[in-house]
């Protein structure tokens, strides 16, 4: 089994595998990890010509990239392939980066230009409406011990803390249903919000981008900088704000992943339902993504209302089956650029690591008991 890193979804060409859904949504992670490319070329295979068509890029590049295509694909259309391919190479080139970032500046105008926001006072930041006192006031006073006396730690690195006033949960969720309502009757395309949710709504598309960033900002960068500065909790620069939503006629579960995030911020907006649970098994990076879960790093956790759950992007986690009613939740992924620029260059061990702490542990207490090993030697030696 391999676990899944949760991402944003990109616009891009639709890729032809996205056909299925019919919906136009970016394709899903699982359906991109089976359609990964080959390693090496399929040299017997012979490439359409891509000669003559109004292309960005060389067509014989598209002629040798198409022998590198997961093999089910080859039997596609000229132009499947080609959408496909293109898909991946504007990924990768730094004119591709440009296009993409203008193309989701034009997509985010296109909706806001037609998109009429139900609750205006939900657009920006107005904290003594949106926020529970309590985590006003330890935002406030901006002190470790503020912060631990209004949040429970039930394992390491989950912090749990009431921090939405229940007007806020239902205005936000009433802007949510009131654009959805919106997306439905134009039936306007929209993104969803990562490769593993199929429905809920990217907050940051339909104008709530600038509140969001102070959200991040001015209360879950302080509270980060103390309890996540190992991940870049206190350069947090960049975030994605979007809603989840679970019940029978929704998403349902959600599986074990990680997000594609320094820090998490996961909140309950409500409404009635049961089940949904989260559940975390331990931070691990990269390399240890899919190592065993120790058994202190067990926790499931039911969802409150108003009640925000923060941990690190790399603390493995799922959600179980909600099983009646309908649950949504507020995400805020907290990214920093310079914890991914600087992991670049870092081949030693993580310090956040559930498991690189655990080697280093063994190690430790490997080279103790050589040194025991060696004076106990000595000393007998000395003895004789
Ligand atoms: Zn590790």
């Amino acid at each position: 089994m391999s676990l899944e890193v949760a991402k944003k979804e990109i616009q891009q060409p639709t890729p032809p595998t996205a056909d299925r859904n019919g919906n136009g949504v970016a394709v899903s992670q699982s359906v991109a990890t089976m359609n990964r490319l080959r390693l090496n070329p399929n040299t017997e295979h012979k490439p359409d010509s891509y000669e003559g068509l109004q292309l960005d890029f060389s067509p014989l590049l598209f002629s040798s990239l198409e022998r590198y295509l997961p093999p089910p694909m080859l039997s596609y259309s000229r132009d499947s392939k080609l959408n496909y391919m293109r898909d991946i190479i504007l990924r990768y080139s730094p004119e591709g980066e440009r296009t993409r970032a203008q193309r989701q500046r034009e997509y985010r105008q296109k909706i806001i230009s037609h998109y009429q926001p139900l609750h205006k006072e939900l657009y920006t930041m107005n904290a003594s409406n949106f926020f529970a006192p309590s985590f006003l006031k330890a935002i406030n006073e901006n002190r470790e011990e503020s912060f631990r006396r209004i949040m429970t730690e039930p394992s390491q690195g989950v912090f749990t803390f009431e921090m939405l006033q229940p007007h806020f949960c239902e205005l936000l969720l009433s802007e949510v249903e009131n654009f959805e309502k919106w997306v439905h009757e134009t039936k306007f395309k929209i993104m969803r919000p990562n490769t593993m949710n199929k429905f809920g709504a990217v907050l940051d598309d339909f104008g709530l981008e600038t509140m969001l960033d102070k959200l991040m900002e001015d209360f879950i960068r302080p509270i980060s900088k103390v309890f996540f500065s190992d991940v870049g909790g206190s350069t947090l620069d960049s975030h994605h704000g979007f809603v989840v939503e679970y019940g029978i006629d929704r998403d349902v579960e959600l599986g074990f992943h990680v997000d594609d995030s320094e820090v998490t911020l996961n909140v309950c907006l409500g409404k009635q339902f049961t089940g949904g649970d989260l559940f975390f098994r331990g931070v691990r990076c990269d390399k240890h993504v899919n190592t065993e879960t120790h058994k202190d790093e067990v926790l499931d956790y039911s969802h409150v209302p108003g009640r925000a759950v923060l941990h690190r992007g790399r603390h493995r986690h799922g959600a179980r089956a909600t099983t009646t009613g309908h649950r949504v939740n507020l995400l805020l992924w907290c990214r920093s650029s310079v914890f991914r620029e600087l992991r670049k260059y870092q081949k030693d061990l993580s310090s956040w690591c559930g498991e690189c702490q655990r080697e280093k542990k063994e190690r430790q207490s490997l080279s103790i008991s050589t040194t025991k090993q060696e004076l106990l030697r000595k000393e007998a030696k000395a003895a004789t």
